[in-house]
């Protein structure tokens, strides 16, 4: 199977709105095959490192960033998870080795989202393109698919009508392409808030391991961010007090809260009209999928136009969209018991089902983002 660098006129206007993950790889991934797409940002630049979200880069990703250069970098930038582990009380749960996952990569590492967004800009920027910060797609109907015309924003208050030939629509959540194509966006959120702090430690601290600690009901995940700063994620508001710091804690980087919501778009286009990433889908973070999941759906998209054959991103990457939206779906529930039947019913199965390898080798693999179909331009074994 090519890497469809022949064939398709490599001519055809690309406008991507959103330079999040998503939109950066897909203009690196159409740049790198030799088109010119064009890549606009409501936002002033990058996510700032200590605002960061996503941290989890799987194998899958660094996989598909590997053609790129980027992946090779994240690995020489992120801290490898080695462990995760999932304790109640005393008692430990799980434990995975992610290293023992099938392929070049372990399962996941950890590197905070405006960092991966640097690494893209600046291998994008190899090819001679740059995001247009504050330049934004404005809301209204596309009208004619088939050469989507859309008003831009500028600055200084400047607007400018495009009429690309293909338009992709990265723009996260509340994307604005999304709207204009009058798709819904079906789901539902969840009641409860989760709630997030960065701690910065005076010293370096392990970072090799991931963990979440059940307190029932209520739930802490500890995932490091650098060397020295560690992510706390919670169900109970007041967390923080239960945190066992690994260290003496410099400062608090960043905090946040909010709610869960699974909803996708279907299908994932219209005529010349692409979304991906949060834009089509989202999901908890529960699994750390979510940038992934759309740093696949660029992927996948970049490849289909170079081959000619875009019209069947969307039924090509539903399938993977409601796999990783099931499975985060019931890794937040379980987390997120409050039964106390349930509970016990849970911390009892779990341990016995994963001292078998292939119910551990599953997890792992949807860990490492390999439940997804494999890219058919990629001939690594997987
Ligand atoms: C607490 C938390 C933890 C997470 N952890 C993980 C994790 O560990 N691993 C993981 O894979 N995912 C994780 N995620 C999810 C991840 O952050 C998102 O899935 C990811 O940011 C989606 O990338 P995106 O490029 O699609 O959208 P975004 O990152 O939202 O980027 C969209 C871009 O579009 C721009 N934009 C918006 N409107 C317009 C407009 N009208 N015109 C032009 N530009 C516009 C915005 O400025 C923005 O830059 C987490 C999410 C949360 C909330």
């Amino acid at each position: 199977m090519g890497d469809g660098v022949g064939g398709q006129a490599k001519s055809r206007s690309i406008l991507i709105a959103g330079a999040g993950p998503v939109g950066l790889t897909a203009a690196l991934e159409l740049a790198r095959r030799g088109f010119a797409p064009r890549i606009i940002d409501d936002g002033t630049g990058p996510t700032p490192a200590e605002e960061s979200r996503a941290l989890g880069v799987n194998a899958r990703t660094l996989t598909l960033l590997s053609a790129c250069g980027v992946g090779e970098r994240i690995i020489a930038t992120a801290q490898p998870i080695e462990h995760f582990r999932v304790r109640s009380g005393e008692k430990t749960l799980i434990e995975l080795d992610t290293r023992q996952v099938n392929g070049r990569f372990s399962a996941v590492h950890a590197l905070a989202q405006g960092r991966t967004e640097r690494l893209l800009i600046e291998a994008l920027s190899a090819h001679g393109i740059a995001p247009e910060w504050q330049t934004a797609v404005v809301a209204g109907e596309v009208a004619d698919l088939r050469k989507p015309e859309v008003t831009l924003r500028h600055a200084d208050g400047a607007m400018e009508t495009v009429r690309p030939d293909i338009l992709v629509g990265a723009d996260g959540a509340h994307s604005v392409v999304r709207k204009a194509l009058g798709a819904g966006f079906p789901g539902e959120a969840l009641e409860a808030y989760f709630y997030l702090a960065d701690f910065r430690y005076e010293d370096p601290v392990d970072t090799h391991v991931a963990e979440i600690s059940l307190f029932d009901p209520g739930m802490i995940g500890r995932l490091p961010v650098a060397a020295d700063v560690i992510r706390y994620i919670s169900t109970l508001e007041g967390f923080e007090s239960r945190i066992v710091h690994p260290a003496k804690v410099a400062e608090k980087t960043w905090a946040s809260q909010f709610r869960i919501h699974f909803r996708h778009v279907e299908p994932m286009a219209k005529g010349n009209v692409f979304l991906a990433g949060d834009a089509a889908h989202i999901h908890s973070p529960a699994g750390a999928r979510g940038m992934n999941l759309g740093i696949e759906d660029a992927c996948w998209l970049g490849w289909l136009i170079a081959e000619g054959r875009e019209q069947e991103y969307s039924a090509l990457r539903i399938p993977a969209v409601k796999q990783v939206l099931k499975q985060t779906y019931g890794l937040t529930r379980l987390i997120t018991m409050i039964n106390p039947l349930a509970i016990e019913a849970r911390n009892l199965l779990a341990p016995l089902l994963l001292r078998f390898g292939p119910a551990r080798l599953a997890l792992l693999r949807s860990v490492a983002g390999y439940d997804t179909p494999k890219p058919p331009w990629i001939d690594w074994a997987e």
